[in-house]
């Protein structure tokens, strides 16, 4: 084995454009987005990027897919299926709705939520569905939709993907963004909702900003609101990203390629493909598929200690949410349960180190095995 590459910092060094975008804000003294356009810009430009018509930029992710489900009228006594296999804000920010998420057990080969395990969960009370873009490929919204619910998108990861050649952010009723320091755009913390219905626009933006109405006063506030905005400097960070997304994407798409035909070389380790119907795959993950019969039955955890001793940080990913104390999970959700154990991470800094780094890891994992198994 030759050294391992030298993995990539995310987020990448900052750019002349965006010194010079936060220092004009610095300068302006306009730092929040009352006060200040940058904030407003950045929505409406990221919006029209996911072929939504609105955007109401949000401190960060989780608050994004509350106010989403807040606006859609979810409220205390509600209930919300989202996939068992997802980040924890998935289901938190349902709560912090005042309502009870569902957990809903994904599909073998996508690891996104499974429609056919949605339609018994639905009830009286369920009012939407929350669909994961788990990884960077976007969920089937269409079979999704079959439930009859508003489906929310929760497209943290997916940025600049596509299903069908639609955007992920114009595929539900309503989708939320995430800014925060590991994903594709960041700026440290932040979110978006983006959506194309105009009545919803204003519902979100009023809920985020205090209860005002678009164009009321300072101090009138005639709905139920919190004070969620961004930050002028976020929207200072972010808004040059825009430019250099599908650069990136692009670049961990080659990334996927390389590593799909290193790993073909290692029995027991497979990369999951894009799911089908996915046109634009954004690779904030590569989720690979760990067979420990192939690895002298080590378990995963062993076979990350092993990968880690190599030089590469391979991550085990989530535990399903159908444990947690919060989620409801009316029935057993064996597959986001066994992923905990069959299923490792690549993650979006060490895509971005580029193809040759990918043969490396097909290598290291290849002397991993060798290591464990008779010859
Ligand atoms: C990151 C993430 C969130 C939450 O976003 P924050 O900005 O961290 O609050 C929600 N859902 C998924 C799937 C995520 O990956």
């Amino acid at each position: 084995m030759n050294r391992p590459p030298r993995w990539p910092a995310w987020p990448p060094p900052p750019t002349d454009e965006q010194r010079r975008a936060l220092l004009a804000v610095l300068d302006s003294g306009r730092w929040g987005a009352t006060s200040g356009t940058a904030t407003e810009e950045f929505a409406a430009a990221f919006a029209r990027r996911t072929g939504a018509a609105h955007g109401v930029c949000t401190a960060n992710g989780t608050v994004a897919l509350f106010l989403a489900l807040r606006a859609l009228g979810v409220g205390p006594g509600d209930e919300v299926i989202v996939p068992a296999y997802t980040f924890v804000a998935s289901a938190t920010a349902v709560v912090l709705a005042g309502a009870v998420p569902v957990a809903a057990d994904v599909t073998e080969d996508t690891l996104h939520l499974d429609p056919a395990a949605v339609r018994p969960l639905v009830g009286p009370r369920t009012k939407a569905v929350m669909a994961v873009h788990l990884a960077g490929a976007p969920a089937d919204v269409e079979a999704l939709r079959g439930a009859g619910l508003p489906v929310v998108e929760d497209a943290a990861q997916a940025h600049g993907a596509a299903r069908h050649g639609r955007p992920a952010g114009s595929l539900g009723d309503v989708a939320c963004f995430s800014f925060q320091s590991s994903k594709a755009m960041t700026a440290g913390e932040g979110g978006i909702v983006v959506m194309g219905d105009h009545a919803l626009y204003e519902r979100v933006w009023s809920l985020h900003n205090v209860g005002r109405r678009p164009g009321g006063g300072w101090y009138d506030h005639p709905e139920l609101g919190w004070n969620l905005r961004m930050t002028e400097f976020q929207a200072a960070l972010l808004r040059p990203q825009l430019a250099l997304l599908d650069g990136w994407i692009d670049r961990r798409a080659r990334a996927a390629a390389a590593l799909a035909e290193a790993l073909g070389a290692v029995p027991g380790l497979d990369l999951l493909p894009a799911p089908s119907g996915t046109t634009r795959h954004t690779w904030h993950l590569a989720m690979l598929r760990y067979d420990s019969g192939a690895f002298g039955g080590r378990p995963v955890s062993a076979f990350l200690a092993a990968m880690a001793a190599e030089g590469v940080p391979l991550d085990a990913g989530y535990r399903s949410l159908s444990q947690l104390p919060y989620v409801r999970a009316p029935v057993p959700c064996p597959v986001a349960q066994a992923a905990r154990e069959s299923v490792v991470w690549v993650r979006q800094p060490l895509l971005m180190a580029g193809e040759a780094a990918m043969a490396y890891i097909g290598r290291a994992a290849l002397a991993v095995r060798r290591a464990v198994t008779p010859r």
